[in-house]
C-alpha cells in the first residue's frame, strides 16, 4: 500500500468509524427522496435496520402531518433553489413511524447535494429530540394556562364580576382620557350618576339573588342603550356611573331621561311591583377636579332621591 493510498483508507476509515457510532442517524437520499444510505444507528432509535430502509421513500417513514410539512417545504426549496439558492442546510422537526408503531420527534438536518453542479440528492443527520419536544409542549401548554391566567386577571381588574360593567378603579383612567379630549379637542363630556330606588327593600322581599339578577338585567339594559364609546361603571352596590362622551348636559339628560324609562318599563319578573332608578346628570367644567365633578353631579342624584325617586335631575 503506498503512502496516498493508506492516507485515503485511514481517512475513510476513521469516518465509517464516525458515521457508524455517533448517536444521530446519517442517511442520503436521491433527488427523489429515497433513502440510498442509512447509518447502523437507526435500528437503535427507529427500530429498522439500514437493509429495511435503503431504496424505500423517506416520505413513507413520516405521519401524515410531518408528510405534509416536508411536501410542502421541500416543493418551496426546488422553487427557490431555480433562484439560486443552493446548499443551505435546513433543519425539520418532524414525527418519525417507527417500527414498533409509536412514533418518535426527530430533528433531521438536511444538505442538498451536487454533482458537477447538478443535484443529486440529499445528506444528513437525524436526531432523536423526543424528551426535547416533550418539554417544548409541556413549556408551551404552561405558557397558554399562563396567558389565560393573564387575560383572566385583566378582566378581573377591569369588569364588575356580576354585572360585566367597568369597575370603578377603571373610572380614573376613562375620565382622565374624556378630560385629555376635552382640553385638546374641546370635545365635552358627562356623566350620569343612577342609584336603584328603594333596592334594600327589594332584596328583603325577592332575596339576594334575586337582586342580583336585577343588577345584572339593569347593567344589560344600560349597556344596549348606550354608544360603544359610551361606557358604564359599577360604582358600588346599586350606584352605577355612565361616562358620556361628546354629549352636553342636555343631549345626556336626554339620555338618562330614556335610560329611566327602559327600567321603569322593563318586566323584571318582581309580582305587582317594578324597578325604577333615580338619576343625577352634569356635564364637565373644565378644571373640575374629578371628585368635584362626581360629587356635584351625586348631588343632583340625591336631589332626585328626596324629589320624589324615578326621576333625573341636571346640575
Ligand atoms: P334608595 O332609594 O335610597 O337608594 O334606597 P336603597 O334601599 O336602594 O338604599 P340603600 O343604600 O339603603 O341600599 C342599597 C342596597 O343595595 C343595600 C344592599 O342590600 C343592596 N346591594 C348592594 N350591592 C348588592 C349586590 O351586589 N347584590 C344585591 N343583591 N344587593 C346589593
Ligand atoms: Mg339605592
Amino acid at each position: 500500500m503506498n503512502e496516498e493510498v493508506s492516507g485515503s483508507y485511514i481517512q475513510e476509515y476513521r469516518y465509517k468509524y464516525v458515521v457508524e457510532n455517533i448517536n444521530d442517524i446519517v442517511w442520503e437520499m436521491d433527488a427523489n427522496l429515497i433513502f440510498t444510505y442509512v447509518s447502523p444507528s437507526a435500528k437503535r432509535i427507529y427500530g429498522y435496520g439500514a437493509d429495511e430502509m435503503i431504496g424505500k421513500p423517506m416520505l413513507s417513514f413520516l405521519t401524515e402531518e410531518s408528510k405534509e410539512y416536508v411536501s410542502g417545504q421541500w416543493k418551496a426549496k426546488i422553487n427557490s433553489r431555480k433562484d439560486g439558492d443552493t446548499s443551505d442546510i435546513v433543519l425539520y422537526d418532524l414525527q418519525f413511524l417507527c417500527k414498533d408503531k409509536t412514533i418518535k420527534w426527530v430533528e433531521a438536518s438536511v444538505k442538498p447535494l451536487f454533482s458537477e453542479k447538478s443535484f443529486i440528492g440529499y445528506i444528513g443527520t437525524t436526531r432523536d429530540i423526543s424528551e426535547k419536544k416533550i418539554h417544548e409542549i409541556e413549556l408551551k401548554k404552561y405558557y397558554d394556562k399562563l396567558e389565560a391566567a393573564n387575560i383572566e386577571l385583566e378582566k378581573l381588574a377591569t369588569f364588575d364580576a356580576l354585572t360585566g360593567a367597568y369597575n370603578r378603579r377603571r373610572f380614573e383612567e376613562y375620565i382622565n382620557s374624556a378630560v385629555n379630549k376635552e382640553e385638546t379637542h374641546g370635545i365635552p363630556f358627562s356623566i350620569i350618576m343612577f342609584d336603584i330606588d328603594r333596592f334594600k327593600l327589594k332584596n328583603d322581599t325577592c332575596g339576594h339573588i334575586k337582586g342580583d339578577r336585577i343588577l345584572q338585567e339593569i347593567s344589560q339594559i344600560v349597556i344596549n342603550a348606550i354608544s360603544e364609546e359610551d361606557k358604564l361603571f359599577r360604582w358600588g352596590g346599586d350606584e352605577f356611573i355612565i361616562l358620556i362622551s361628546g354629549k352636553s348636559s342636555e343631549d345626556t339628560y336626554k339620555v338618562a331621561e330614556r335610560i329611566r324609562d327602559l327600567i321603569e318599563s322593563n318586566d323584571f319578573g318582581i309580582k305587582h311591583d317594578k324597578v325604577t332608578i333615580s338619576i343625577g346628570v352634569g356635564e364637565h367644567k373644565s378644571a373640575e377636579s374629578m371628585d368635584q365633578f362626581v360629587s356635584r353631579v351625586d348631588d343632583a342624584l340625591l336631589t332626585a332621591k328626596s324629589g320624589g325617586r324615578n326621576k333625573v335631575e341636571m346640575c
